[in-house]
């Protein structure tokens, strides 16, 4: 049974994947590197519990305690002693992260579950300097961790199959919607359908078929509109296979096949245009607006989550 939940690393990923777990009635440990990161994530986790009052799927005494519910410790030891399952969020630097499991290899229970939320690691690097390879499984939550439902789940040939069953059981009990992949594979499963779908809006925008503005509009009022509600292949089912199939036919052949990033995107990288981090990107952001529309999107988030679980996206 699992009832603590250590998270180690509270940056972007740990802090909404922290409060996920503490809404739900877990008891969760936040460990970062000093208390300056930390003060920053709980200060994080409590204006996001505060959107989800606003936004009337949490009351003020959910969120009381769901504040109550994570310690924020900066002692590795500390942290992961009590934990039964230990989810890693710390940067995509793999020799960080072997290092961090070596450490826990000598501090954990030794039936505690370690996982990692690394986006692009495959689980058989990963556990090249761990010695826990039948407790380990990649469990990748989508930014925002605390609002989007989906988590992929990567096992390893050594993981034990109650491991890989309490995980999507633990997922599930937090309100996500875990899938799982019988083989590895670069990107997993979200990732190269997203990356796919983003080779071809550069190809478009590089062609100059339409502006970027109206690119994003195909996609935030058409398939992705759907999207929220049926996946691609039971689109096929629903559209016909005899129609997809003369669909694939006929644009397949016209699809960029390029196997590098988009030149739309390394010219701009090459002149330091970054995107919102620094103000520009494809389009130009005042700070303001970077801050706003994260707001909006948020609150879009909460209420489909909202539609989807039928009111029961938090307790
Ligand atoms: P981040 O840089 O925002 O946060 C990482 C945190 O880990 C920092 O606060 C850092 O101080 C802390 N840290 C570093 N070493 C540590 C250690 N040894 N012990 C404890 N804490 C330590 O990174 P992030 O964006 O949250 O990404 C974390 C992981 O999640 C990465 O593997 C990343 O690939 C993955 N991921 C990120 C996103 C995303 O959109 N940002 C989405 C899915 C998965």
């Amino acid at each position: 049974m699992i009832k603590n939940v250590t998270i180690i690393g509270s940056g972007v990923m740990g802090s909404g994947i922290a409060q996920s777990f503490a809404i739900h009635g877990y008891s969760v440990v936040l460990n970062d590197l000093t208390e300056e990161y930390l003060i920053r994530a709980e200060n994080r986790i409590k204006e996001n519990l505060e959107l989800l009052v606003e936004e009337g799927v949490l009351t003020s005494t959910g969120k009381q305690k769901a504040v109550q519910a994570i310690t924020y410790k900066t002692d590795l030891s500390e942290a992961i002693q009590a934990a039964d399952f230990i989810i890693e969020a710390i940067p995509e630097v793999i020799e960080m992260k072997w290092d961090l499991y070596r450490k826990i290899e000598n501090l954990k229970k030794a039936d505690t579950i370690v996982a990692s939320n690394t986006s692009t690691f495959p689980i058989t690097k990963l556990v090249e300097h761990a010695s826990f390879a039948q407790k380990m499984v990649i469990t990748h939550f989508f930014n925002p961790g605390h609002l989007v439902p989906l988590v992929e789940i990567v096992k390893h040939e050594q993981t034990e199959g109650e491991v890989i069953e309490a995980t999507l059981e633990l997922m599930r009990s937090i309100g996500k919607s875990p899938v799982l992949l019988n083989k590895e594979i670069s990107g997993f499963i979200a990732n190269r359908l997203q990356t796919a779908l983003m080779r071809e809006a550069f190809f478009l925008l590089k062609e100059g078929i339409a502006s970027a503005e109206d690119i994003d509009t195909a996609i935030t009022a058409g398939p992705g509109f759907r999207w929220a509600f049926t996946g691609p292949i039971e689109i096929a089912d629903f559209g016909g296979l005899d129609t997809w199939q003369r669909v694939f036919e006929n644009v397949a052949p016209d699809l960029d096949q390029s196997i590098t990033a988009p030149e739309v995107i390394t010219d701009l990288v090459a002149e330091n245009k970054l995107g919102t981090k620094i103000g520009e990107g494809i389009f130009k952001y005042e700070a303001s607006t970077v801050s706003e529309k994260l707001n909006e999107r948020d609150r879009y988030f909460i209420q489909l989550g909202k539609i989807k679980n039928k009111g029961e996206m938090t307790r």
